[in-house]
């Protein structure tokens, strides 16, 4: 909606509004397997995995991952696109190409840090995702990443899950402060996240001491996602839903302090292997810090 002209939108034109969700597992599997079709790929290729991996991907991302694979497979002049090819290609359609620039030192080592904060703290937290992927290589705004490799897809988040998340949006500031003992404005994506998990459970899931009460300002009729911000709600209560939200942004903050503190010498070992690899995979990531334990619930 964002991209059609203000005239087409207005109301009494089109009301309607069709939601397409993005495809599932299974349906991406389809998809990327519609997409294969005519194209030479190694055996090693496992379209499972890539299907699992691909989360969130809507089915022109796919399409476009594949051209991409195929692209980068002919640019080394190889006879087919292998499993390398597709994580590239992945990565490149969700956050940019690789951005080749000259780092400093201290900066790469900051961006080790940040990063090497995400991942050990999202790993220490037992009910998420096992970590997929770790890189300090510059892609678009970012000046790196951490994915987790999503077990299944899922509909419906818990709290835990939730707090989880927000304690890991929150890991690499927080790795930051204790390593530098500064602050870099690399986090500002991370807070954003981190502050609409936690402004969607006090407003939305009732997931906060204002208890189940959904305060979340509609969209007005016939308008395209378009709200007011706090609209609706008195002062009063505007004033008590942030003091949840701020209440648990530094609970979650205090939880990645915690996991790295206890942790120190692993975030150190995950920092060091960054700066020399710049990518660590899941196998190479949990080499340092010990496999994943799972609670499932
Ligand atoms: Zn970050």
């Amino acid at each position: 909606p964002d991209l059609l002209d203000s005239a087409l939108i207005r109301p009494g034109r089109f009301d309607r509004r069709v939601l397409l969700s993005m495809p599932d597992l299974v349906e991406r599997k389809a998809i990327i397997e519609l997409h294969m079709k005519g194209k030479p790929f190694t055996t090693d290729v496992d379209i499972e995995r890539l299907a699992r991996r691909t989360g969130g991907f809507s089915g022109a991302d796919l399409a476009n991952m594949l051209n991409e694979a195929a692209i980068l497979a002919a640019r080394e002049a190889k006879k087919a696109i292998d499993g390398r090819d597709l994580e590239e290609a992945a990565t490149k359609v969700k956050l940019g190409p690789q951005r080749k620039r000259m780092q400093s030192e201290r900066d790469r080592k900051l961006a080790a840090y940040h990063e090497s904060g995400h991942a050990v703290v999202g790993h220490f937290i037992p009910n998420l995702d096992p970590v997929h992927k770790i890189s300090i290589v510059a892609r678009g705004m970012t000046g790196g990443h951490t994915s987790m490799f999503p077990e299944e897809d899922r509909f419906n988040e818990t709290k835990s899950r939730l707090v989880g998340q927000i304690s890991m949006a929150m890991g690499g500031r927080a790795a930051e402060e204790m390593v530098f003992k500064d602050l870099s404005t690399g986090a500002s994506s991370d807070l954003e996240i981190a502050t609409s998990i936690a402004k969607a459970m006090v407003t939305e899931y009732g997931m906060s001491a204002l208890g189940p009460i959904n305060v979340k300002p509609r969209a007005m009729f016939g308008m395209w996602a378009r709200m007011e911000e706090g609209e609706g709600l008195s002062e009063a209560m505007q004033s008590k839903v942030d003091v949840e939200v701020k209440k648990i942004l530094d609970s979650c903050y205090a939880q990645a302090q915690l996991i790295l503190r206890k942790n120190k010498t692993k975030l150190d070992k995950v920092a060091k292997a960054l700066l020399e690899k710049e990518t660590l995979d899941t196998d190479e990531f949990e080499k340092i810090v010990g496999k994943k334990k799972r609670t499932y619930g």
